[in-house]
């Protein structure tokens, strides 16, 4: 089976970098295919534990994935990273930093 944490750290930058790269005005298609690909992901995620708590996750109350503009996105997968965070024990990250951490690059 595959190394969990390589597998981990690839995997958010992939997909923190989808988010940064994301539209700020998707068209409604792209949004279904945005959902319909996170759908897929966390089904096909290569560690079964992983997988099956990232889904239970989207079902939770406000957790679905939101992809109606770039912000939003980003803010969804900064909380989806956060959650697993949280269950690692990890601490968690400041997600209004999500863009400069991922899109145009630390400040200083
Ligand atoms: P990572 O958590 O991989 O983070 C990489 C970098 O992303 C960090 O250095 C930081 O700069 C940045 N970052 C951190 N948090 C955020 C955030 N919230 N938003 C934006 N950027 C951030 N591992 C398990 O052991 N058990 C699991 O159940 C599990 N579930 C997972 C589910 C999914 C969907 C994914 C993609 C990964 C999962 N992992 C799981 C792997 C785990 O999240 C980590 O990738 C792994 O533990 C390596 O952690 P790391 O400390 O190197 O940094």
């Amino acid at each position: 089976p595959p190394d969990v944490q390589a597998l981990g750290r690839s995997s958010w930058t992939l997909l923190h970098s989808i988010t940064a790269t994301y539209p700020e005005k998707p068209d409604g298609q792209l949004q279904t295919e945005t959902r319909s690909f996170i759908s897929a992901f966390s089904k096909l995620y290569p560690c079964w534990h992983c997988a099956s708590d990232f889904q239970q996750w989207m079902k939770e109350d406000g957790n679905a994935p939101r992809v109606s503009s770039r912000q939003e996105f980003g803010r969804w997968m900064c909380e989806a990273h956060n959650a697993v965070n949280v269950k690692l024990g990890k601490q968690e990250f400041d997600c209004n930093k999500w863009e400069e951490r991922w899109r145009t690059g630390w400040k200083d």
